[in-house]
């Protein structure tokens, strides 16, 4: 059985003092919920804050991105050893903003993946279709470009610490949703394609996360699918009201 897993990506938003109030709200909100795992991707300044007031509590901390190198002359990087230090369990790596915006590439993907890997992280890698590609029937072509090369030379033992958030970027931000049944198309999909890499075995053990859109009215439906093993939320997840929802899904 995987646990099904709901993490919220703050992006850039939420100061110090804003971010520690959300986590003590929610703290008291989420208390005693052990059949979900719950997780807040938050900014690098307010990491350690974030931490400290979800210590003890089901509330993981991560970053939303990380260093390949553990340590040197790489200026306004941060080595995943950092993120450890900081009181974060898991780092979100190749979001599309990041692919997007910033150059990130499935080898640079790779590489980051290895490296939190090595350091104890947990690591949600992000994969997922353009609105063009989805148009032009490339979409499983790019999702499994973007698996077999992000997770290239990964082992099965690493798989264990490896959750895939699929977000196809039109609905990332955009109030589009894919259906619950475009959904589960392309996790099976994932699924398929880790089986190829790792066997069935491995494969069935990965939680496959959905990004895009996702709200308190849809996540029901989303997380009825059977690949569907969670979601990796932006905007719901600014609000404890609205992630309280999210994370109690099944009520
Ligand atoms: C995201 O940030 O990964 C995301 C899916 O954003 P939103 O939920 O706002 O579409």
């Amino acid at each position: 059985m995987r646990t099904p897993y709901i993490c919220g990506n703050w992006k850039m938003n939420k100061t110090i003092a804003e971010g520690v109030t959300f986590i003590e709200t929610a703290k008291a909100a989420l208390a005693g919920i052990s059949d979900v795992e719950i997780g807040i991707g938050a900014t690098f300044t307010a990491l350690k804050s974030l931490a400290d007031a979800a210590n003890g509590t089901n509330i993981k901390i991560g970053g939303q991105d990380c260093y390949w190198e553990e340590s040197g002359a790489f200026t306004g990087e941060i080595a995943p050893s950092m993120l450890k230090d900081a009181g974060c369990s898991f780092v979100i790596i190749g979001h599309s903003e990041r692919r997007q915006f910033f150059g990130e590439t499935n080898e640079t993907v790779n590489k980051k993946t290895k490296a939190a890997l090595a350091q104890g992280l947990q690591v949600i890698v992000c994969v997922g279709e353009m609105l063009e590609e989805r148009e032009n029937g490339t979409t499983n072509k790019v999702v499994e470009d973007h698996v077999k090369n992000g997770l290239v030379s990964l082992t099965a033992e690493d798989m264990k610490s490896i959750v895939i958030a699929y977000e196809p970027v039109w609905a990332i931000g955009t109030g589009k949703t894919a259906t619950p049944a475009q959904a589960q198309e392309v996790h099976a999909f994932i699924r398929k394609t880790l089986t190829d890499m790792f066997g069935a075995a491995v494969a069935d053990g990965v939680r496959i996360q959905y990004g895009g859109s996702v709200k308190p009215d849809n996540v029901k439906e989303l997380m009825s699918q059977p690949d569907v093993d969670g979601a990796l939320v932006g905007g719901a997840a600014l609000k404890p009201d609205s992630f309280e929802a999210l994370v109690k899904f099944k009520s």
